[in-house]
């Protein structure tokens, strides 16, 4: 985790973290997925597919350092 140093939470400052999304939201066959959250406020990257553990994590914390895409409330779900 601390190779990949994500920035602050864009909205309120928090700290951001990874985080692991259940198996039971995905249907394709992967097993998890991982996304970077605001540990504060909540917000979120979308969710990338863990197949590929560390490339997973540097598309998420891209995603998350660069606001590329949109970041969402945790409560929207996955889009
Ligand atoms: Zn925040």
């Amino acid at each position: 985790m601390h190779k990949y140093n994500l920035k602050p939470c864009p909205f309120c400052g928090g700290i951001a973290e990874f985080k692991l999304l259940a198996p039971s939201i995905f249907e394709s066959n992967s097993d998890t997925a991982i996304y970077v959250e605001c540990s504060n406020c909540k917000i979120r990257t979308k969710s990338v597919e863990k197949s590929i553990d560390y490339t997973a994590k540097e598309i998420v914390a891209e995603i998350w350092n660069t606001r590329k895409n949109t970041l969402v409330n945790g409560s929207n779900g996955i889009k």
